[in-house]
């Protein structure tokens, strides 16, 4: 069996409202979108999202680069995925997200060759995930107030963005738990915004919120400062985008400068990259969050089973489609505003775009 058609896809899908975080306001997501077909008519579908200012690919320098990677896969097997993906990063590297979007295509293909869905094919168990919802930045009102809808929707867990400045991130915060209530588990994100006596002042301030986790809060580059952060911090500290790969992931967890990794499947280049973060971070006794950006529900589905394949990955920050103006894709995951992610049955991650969006969109085909 033989790769023969590769479609690839710019997926450009507008947003209900900007979305603001502390490294970039968003209002469209521009997503990869590659389509493996085999010489038996299978196709696999896979997604990355660049974000330029995470990844260090603009949409459309990963829409170059996929054409380039489409090259280097066609006619050649897709089923020995670790050659195929190796072939790829040796090919060209730092292109994480194009990597994801091919991995996850070259693994839905192969589930969809064994008649599995992929949580299946990994050994894992089906189970509801929870995400929580996250809510932008904004004045704490605002905030609050979309606390308020979130919780009365049902949500369970919330994600505040912060990062402009100590006496603003802790009115956030403060407002979002008065407006939220004493049960629901509040975790922050201040995407690299904060330095080290900051970082350590806000938390300390924040400790009374009674704050599960904070994510990133050091520029990227910092692991020796994010260790400091987590021996003067009372709030746990999460790594993101200090970690894309294993190799940072063994870093940062020998270190000890973690007590959470948050896995992007765009950052590590997909799920065969991720299963190996997630095994040094268990291995150092540093459990997982399953991350996204702007993925629509093709992505959104490879994470969903990539936990109910990982116990080590305990949280699920997922809700990027709750952001788009209307849904491209038919299939994946069932996600309900509460934040409960349901997978089905069928074989592999079960999403694909629907036709019309296909037709719309800025695309290539490389046979
Ligand atoms: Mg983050």
């Amino acid at each position: 069996m033989l790769i023969t058609r590769i479609e690839i896809i710019l997926l450009e899908i507008p947003y209900e409202r900007p979305f603001r975080i502390a490294l970039a306001v968003m209002d469209r997501a521009r997503n990869l979108v590659v389509r493996i077909q085999d010489s038996e008519g299978l196709v696999g579908v896979g997604e990355g999202c660049p974000a330029p200012f995470v990844t260090g690919e603009s949409p459309d320098t990963a829409f170059q680069a996929a054409q380039e990677y489409a090259k280097v896969l066609l006619a050649k097997d897709p089923l020995e995925i670790t050659a195929r993906l190796d072939e790829l990063e040796k090919f060209m590297r730092m292109n994480p997200t194009v990597l994801c979007a091919y991995d996850l295509a070259l693994h839905d293909l192969l589930a969809r060759r064994a008649n599995l869905p992929l949580f299946a094919l990994f050994g894992g168990r089906n189970q509801v995930i929870y995400s929580n919802r996250t809510i932008g930045l904004d004045s704490p009102e605002a905030m609050a107030a979309l606390a308020k809808s979130f919780v009365a929707g049902g949500a369970r867990s919330l994600k505040i963005k912060v990062g402009t400045g100590r006496e603003e991130d802790i009115a956030r915060v403060r407002a979002v738990r008065r407006a939220a209530g004493n049960k629901i588990s509040l975790r922050v994100d201040a995407n690299q915004a904060w330095d080290e006596p900051t970082a350590i002042s806000i938390l300390n301030a924040l400790a009374e919120y009674d704050i599960q986790v904070c994510e990133q809060p050091l520029p990227y580059w910092n692991e020796a400062g994010m260790k400091r952060v987590r021996e003067h911090s009372p709030v746990p500290v999460m790594a993101d985008e200090t970690i894309f790969d294993h190799h940072d992931a063994f870093r940062l967890a020998s270190a000890g400068g973690a007590d959470y990794i948050n896995i992007k499947l765009g950052k590590s280049g997909g799920l065969l990259n991720a299963f190996k973060i997630n095994a040094i971070a268990e291995s150092a006794g540093v459990q997982c969050m399953l991350g996204g950006m702007s993925e629509s529900l093709i992505g959104v589905s490879a994470g969903a089973h990539l936990i109910c394949a990982c116990p080590n990955i305990t949280l699920a920050d997922l809700d990027s489609p709750f952001h788009f103006a209307a849904n491209p894709i038919h299939g994946g995951v069932d996600f309900q505003p509460d934040g409960s992610v349901r997978l089905g049955d069928g074989p592999g991650l079960g999403a694909d775009v629907k036709p019309e969006w296909i037709e719309r969109s800025k695309r290539v085909v490389v046979r």
